[in-house]
C-alpha cells in the first residue's frame, strides 16, 4: 500500500513542485506575489503556466480551469481543454500566462443584484496565486476570483481577501506600537470542523425531498431518536469507515490536510476537521472538501447531506470555525504570552474582538444567514440566534479585576496594572468547554459557531475580520496620539471591557432564560435571515465595511439582494416539493389505505357482523387527516402564489418568513400525524427510522 507521506498533496502544485519545475528567477518573482502581493510579470505568468501545464499533463489532465465562488453558494467552473491545432492538423498542448491569470467566463447567469446589467454581462476571473492549483477529475483548477468589468466582486473570495488585508494593516499598526517591528504581516487563520449526514443512496432516491432540497421536507420522528446520545464520538461502523478512509485519502492527494474524524451527536451524523490554514486557503479547502465528500459518497452506495437540518428533531449540522489571528513571525496574537508587555499585547486583542463582536453582532449573524442555518440556529443542540461570547470564568474574572482595578485572584497583591503585571497562567484547555456558545474563547483562538454545514466560510470571515479590523483601527488611532502609552493602553482596555462586557455570556446559551436575559442587556435577536439580511445595510455598517474597502455600496445592496433572493427562492423549492409531494405521494398513499381499511371493516361486518370499532375509528380518523392534508396543501398552493406577487426582494421575504414558512410547518404537522397512524407498506418513501439508522 502507497504511504500517505507519499501521495499527500500528489495534485497539488505547491512549494515542492514550484521549486522543482520553475527557473530561480521565476520561482523568486512568484514567491514574491504569494507572500507579499507585488504584480506579476507577464514573464513570470508564461513561465509558471507552462510549467503548471506540463506538470498537469503528466498527471493526465486534458483540461484546465478556472474555479471561483460565486453567490450561489456552489463553485463554479467552465473547463477549457488544453489543445491548440497544430498546422499539420494535429494538435499541440498549449496554456499561456494570459490565460493562467485572467479568464472571462460568460457571467451572465451568475447572480449579480443587479452589479451588472445583462448587456454588459462580462466577468472575469484573476487567479489567486496564493492558494494553489491542482488536478481533479483530469481538470487543472485555478483558484480564481470573479469580478465585473468595473472591478465589483461578484464573489466571495474578492471580499475576503481584502478583509484580510484590513486586518493586516491595523493589527500592524498596534504591533508597532508595542515595538514590534519585524512583523511584515498579519494574516488570519481558520480551522473549519464540517459536520454532515450519510444516508443510504437508495433509500435517497425515493425522497423527492431530499433529492430537490436537501433536507426531510416530511417525517415523523422515529421511536429511538438521539436521546441515548450513544452516537457521539462512538464507535464507527464499516461501511462509514470505509468511506471516511476513503475521503481521507482523495483529501489528502488534494494537500487538505484532513485530521480528526468521528461519529457526532445525531444517528448518521459524522465530523471531519482539517488542521488550520491561511483563512483563504482555508475557505477554498473547505469548499472543495464539501464537494469531495459528496462525490465519494456515491462510489460507497451513500449520500452525503450537508444541509444544516436534513431532519427535523435531531441535531443540524453546523461549521465551527476556528479562528484566530498571527505573524508571519509565528506569534498567535490570540495567545496569553508569558511577558507582561506580551499579556498586555494579548488583551488589547482580547479586547478588540469583543468590541467588534459587540459592536457588529448584526453582521456575524447576517454572515450566516441562509433558508438552511435558520432551521438551525435556535434549535436542538444549536447555538441560539443571539450572539454572545464565551470567555470561560479565569479569563472574566481577570476581565473584572482590570474594570474593577482589583488584583487578580490570589496571586497578583497589587491591582492589575497592564504593562507591569504577569497575567496569571491560565490553562489553555479550560474543563467546562462551553458547547453552547455561539462564539467561544479556547484558549488561543475563537471558535465562531453559528456557520451552517453548508455556508462557505468566506461569507463569515469577511465580516469577522472587517469588524475586528474597525476596531484595531479605532485603537491605533487612539493609541498613536497617547502620550502616556501604557496609562492610555491601560484605560482603552479598562473602558471597552466596561463598555462591551454584556456580549460576555459563560452560561448555557441553550436555556431560555438566557434568551430574556440577552434581550435586557440589549442584544440582539435576529431570528430569520428574512430579519439579518437588512442589517448589511444600516448606515454604521455601509460606512464600517466601505472604509476597510471590503465592499462598495453597491456591492453591499447587492449582497443583500443575492441573499435574500436565495432564500426566498430556496424556501420557494421547498414548498413546491411539498406541494408536490402532499398531492402525489403521501395524500393518495393515506386515503388508499383509509379505503382498503373501510372496505375490509364492511366485508367483515357482512360476513361476522362484528362491529369492528378498532377499524371505524382508524377510518374516521384517517379521512379526517386526508382533509386536513388537503387543506393545508391548498394554503400552500395560495402561499406560492401569492409570493408570485412580490416585485421588491425585502418584502418578498418577510412574506416568506411570515406566511410561506407558516403553511410549510401546517401541512408538515398534518402530515407527519398521518403518517404515524399509516401502515409502513403504504407509506410512499422510507420514514425517519430507515433513514437515520438504515447505513
Ligand atoms: P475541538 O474543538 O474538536 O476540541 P480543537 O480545538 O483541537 O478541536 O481544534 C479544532 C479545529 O481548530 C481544528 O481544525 C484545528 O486545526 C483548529 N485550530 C487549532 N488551533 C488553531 C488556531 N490557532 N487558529 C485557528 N484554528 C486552530
Ligand atoms: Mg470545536
Amino acid at each position: 500500500m502507497e504511504k500517505v507521506t507519499e501521495y499527500f498533496g500528489s495534485m497539488v502544485f505547491d512549494d515542492r513542485i514550484m521549486k522543482a519545475t520553475l527557473s530561480d528567477k521565476v520561482y523568486r518573482s512568484l514567491k514574491r506575489t504569494i507572500d507579499r502581493g507585488t504584480p506579476l510579470d507577464i514573464s513570470v505568468a508564461n513561465a509558471v503556466a507552462a510549467a503548471m501545464k506540463d506538470w498537469a499533463i503528466e498527471k493526465g489532465a486534458t483540461h484546465y480551469t478556472h474555479w471561483f465562488q460565486p453567490m450561489t453558494g456552489v463553485t463554479a467552473e467552465k473547463h477549457d481543454s488544453f489543445i491548440s491545432p497544430a498546422p499539420d492538423g494535429r494538435v499541440i498542448m498549449e496554456f499561456s500566462g494570459k490565460e493562467l491569470v485572467k479568464g472571462e467566463p460568460d457571467a451572465s447567469s451568475f447572480p449579480s443584484g443587479g452589479l451588472r446589467a445583462t448587456f454588459e454581462a462580462r466577468g472575469y476571473t484573476a487567479w489567486d496565486p496564493t492558494s494553489y492549483a491542482f488536478i481533479k477529475d483530469g481538470t487543472l483548477y485555478i483558484p480564481t476570483a470573479f469580478c465585473s468589468y468595473t472591478g465589483e466582486a461578484l464573489d466571495k473570495k474578492v471580499p475576503l481577501l481584502r478583509s484580510m488585508e484590513a486586518i493586516n494593516k491595523q493589527a500592524l499598526r498596534i504591533l508597532k506600537l508595542f515595538g514590534n517591528d519585524k512583523v511584515k504581516s498579519v494574516k488570519t487563520s481558520v480551522g473549519p470542523e464540517q459536520e454532515y449526514f450519510l444516508v443510504d443512496r437508495e433509500m435517497w432516491k425515493k425522497r423527492k425531498d431530499l433529492i430537490m432540497t436537501g433536507r426531510t421536507l416530511f417525517g415523523a420522528m422515529p421511536p429511538k431518536g438521539q436521546e441515548m446520545d450513544d452516537h457521539y464520538f462512538g464507535s464507527i461502523k464499516p461501511r462509514v469507515a470505509e468511506y471516511m478512509a476513503d475521503l481521507d485519502k482523495e483529501l489528502w492527494k488534494l494537500g487538505i490536510l484532513a485530521k480528526t474524524k468521528h461519529n457526532e451527536v445525531a444517528p448518521a451524523q459524522h465530523e471531519l476537521a482539517p488542521i488550520y490554514d491561511t483563512t483563504n486557503i482555508a475557505a477554498d479547502h473547505n469548499q472543495l472538501t464539501m464537494e469531495v465528500m459528496q462525490k465519494v459518497a456515491l462510489r460507497h452506495g451513500l449520500v452525503c447531506l450537508l444541509h444544516e437540518k436534513p431532519f427535523a428533531g435531531v441535531n443540524g449540522s453546523g461549521k465551527h470555525n476556528n479562528w484566530s489571528i498571527s505573524t508571519d513571525q509565528g506569534e498567535n496574537l490570540l495567545s496569553p504570552g508569558e511577558t507582561p508587555a506580551e499579556n498586555a499585547q494579548f488583551l488589547l486583542f482580547l479586547a478588540a474582538v469583543i468590541k467588534a463582536v459587540d459592536d457588529y453582532q448584526d453582521l456575524l449573524r447576517l454572515s450566516v444567514a441562509t433558508a438552511g442555518n435558520d432551521h438551525r440556529l435556535g434549535a436542538n443542540e444549536a447555538p441560539p440566534a443571539v450572539i454572545s461570547i464565551f470567555l470561560g470564568d479565569e479569563l472574566t474574572a481577570v476581565l473584572d479585576a482590570i474594570e474593577a482595578d482589583k488584583p487578580y485572584g490570589g496571586t497578583a497583591k497589587e491591582k492589575m496594572k497592564l504593562g507591569v503585571d504577569v497575567l496569571p497562567q491560565f490553562s489553555k484547555d479550560s474543563t467546562d468547554r462551553n458547547r453552547t456558545s455561539p462564539f467561544a474563547f479556547t484558549g488561543n483562538k475563537f471558535e465562531f459557531r453559528m456557520l451552517g454545514s453548508s455556508n462557505s466560510i468566506s461569507c463569515a470571515n469577511i465580516h469577522l475580520n472587517a469588524a475586528v479590523a474597525e476596531v484595531l483601527r479605532q485603537f491605533a488611532d487612539k493609541l498613536e496620539s497617547a502620550k502616556n502609552f501604557n496609562k492610555a493602553l491601560h484605560d482603552l482596555i479598562k473602558k471597552t471591557i466596561k463598555d462591551h462586557k454584556r456580549i460576555i455570556f459563560n452560561g448555557n446559551g441553550y436555556d431560555d432564560a438566557w434568551i430574556k436575559e440577552a434581550e435586557k442587556r440589549g442584544l440582539m435577536n435576529l431570528r430569520t435571515t428574512a430579519d439579518a439580511m437588512p442589517h448589511i445595510c444600516d448606515k454604521k455598517n455601509i460606512e464600517m465595511l466601505t472604509s476597510h474597502g471590503i465592499f462598495t455600496e453597491a456591492e453591499i445592496y447587492s449582497r443583500r439582494d443575492i441573499m435574500l433572493e436565495n432564500y426566498v427562492k430556496q424556501v420557494n423549492i421547498e414548498a413546491s416539493t411539498m406541494i408536490d409531494m402532499a398531492r402525489k405521494e403521501i395524500i393518495p398513499a393515506v386515503a388508499r389505505f383509509a379505503a382498503d381499511t373501510a372496505s375490509a371493516v364492511s366485508v367483515k361486518k357482512s360476513v361476522s357482523g362484528a362491529a369492528c370499532r378498532y377499524e371505524t375509528k382508524l377510518v374516521t380518523e384517517l379521512s379526517g387527516c386526508v382533509d386536513d392534508m388537503d387543506a393545508a396543501t391548498t394554503e400552500l398552493e395560495a402561499a406560492v402564489a401569492g409570493l408570485r406577487e412580490f416585485t421588491e426582494i425585502v418584502p418578498a421575504s418577510e412574506f416568506v418568513r411570515d406566511t410561506m414558512l407558516p403553511a410549510m410547518d401546517k401541512l408538515r404537522s398534518a402530515a407527519d400525524k398521518a403518517e404515524t397512524m399509516t401502515a409502513e407498506d403504504y407509506y410512499p418513501f422510507p420514514a425517519y427510522d430507515k433513514l437515520l439508522f438504515g447505513v
